[in-house]
């Protein structure tokens, strides 16, 4: 039976030291700030965005949100998010996900000045990422491997596998596993027999948006199991992973909730206050 990789207890452990480096950059006139961009009413992203302002609270950052409304044109948000890159108070930027259709998500994370581009999903940061050069990287995937290292998960010459390519989560994901050398392999939506692949998978990262999509039969004795997906059903919040059949194989497994979803918080937090000190030791 597996042992659970407690993704709310390890972020709750790193709220303390955060706080103290915010509390050292006030005390030096620089609090760490951070700004929300809100388009539309989706529910979710009201939920994420209130979060996200009260652990910055918690942690004693400044916040501000902005809630625009869905038919918000491209040229109002670029005039909002220029303002904020000049908005010395402000050292991150995120513009919450999924934006209405009529916007382009991929020229909005460009327009974000790349050292206030805490989610790191513009051109800059990405890029850096994958030249194996220091950026800021994505929350989730630096979570997730921050959660790896905090059990002591060896992913030097093991198999990785991720299942799911997106920019947010799946690619970067699977850059930073090959950065500490783990074997990656990427699968999708057009991977032919999938199992075949995670079953090869020391370490299995899914981050798919599918409930219970790979239960206990896609995993390997002894795997580690990352469950990115967070999927609401009519049987609650589930994940990518049927738990119960994949705890009967994997060594260590995410729950979720309280695994992959309260690291990415909290690196959205430590990716500010970098960003802030960055700002105030430039
Ligand atoms: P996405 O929709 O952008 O990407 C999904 C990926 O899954 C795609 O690359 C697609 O090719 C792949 N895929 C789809 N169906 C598949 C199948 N049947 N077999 C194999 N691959 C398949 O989603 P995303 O933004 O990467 O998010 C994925 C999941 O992770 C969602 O449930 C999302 O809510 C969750 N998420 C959680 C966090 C967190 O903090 N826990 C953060 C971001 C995303």
């Amino acid at each position: 039976m597996a042992e659970i990789l407690d993704g709310k207890q390890f972020a709750a452990s790193l709220r303390e030291p955060l706080a103290q480096r915010a509390a050292a950059l006030t005390a030096r006139g620089c609090r760490p700030g951070l700004a929300v961009i809100r388009v539309g009413d989706d529910p979710a992203s009201e939920i994420y965005v209130r979060n996200k302002a009260r652990m910055c609270q918690r942690l004693g950052l400044f916040s501000i949100e902005l809630h625009l409304p869905a038919e918000t044109s491209e040229e109002r948000l670029f005039e909002e998010i220029d303002r904020l890159n000049q908005d010395e108070r402000i050292h991150g930027i995120l513009v919450q996900l999924p934006l209405p259709p009529h916007l382009d998500e991929s020229a909005v994370a460009e327009r974000i000045a790349p050292r206030k581009d805490v989610d790191g999903f513009g051109s800059c940061n990405l890029g850096m990422l994958l030249k194996g050069q220091s950026g800021i990287l994505p929350c989730t995937p630096k979570g997730i491997l921050r959660l790896l290292q905090s059990a002591g998960v060896a992913l030097s010459g093991k198999r990785a596998v991720v299942v799911g390519r997106s920019l947010i989560v799946g690619k970067p994901t699977a850059l930073l596993l090959m950065r500490e050398n783990a074997t990656v392999t990427v699968c999708h939506s057009r991977t032919e027999n999938l199992r075949e692949h995670t079953l090869q998978a020391d370490l299995l990262v899914s981050a798919v948006g599918r409930p219970e999509l790979i239960d206990g039969s896609y995993i390997k004795e002894g795997a580690v199991v990352i469950d990115v997906g967070i999927n609401r059903t009519e049987r609650g919040l589930l994940g990518d992973v049927h738990f119960e059949s994949a705890a009967q194989k994997a060594s260590l497994i995410t729950p979720v909730p309280g695994g992959v979803g309260p690291m990415t918080i909290i690196m959205l937090m430590e990716n500010t206050i970098e960003a802030a000190e960055l700002a105030a030791f430039k």
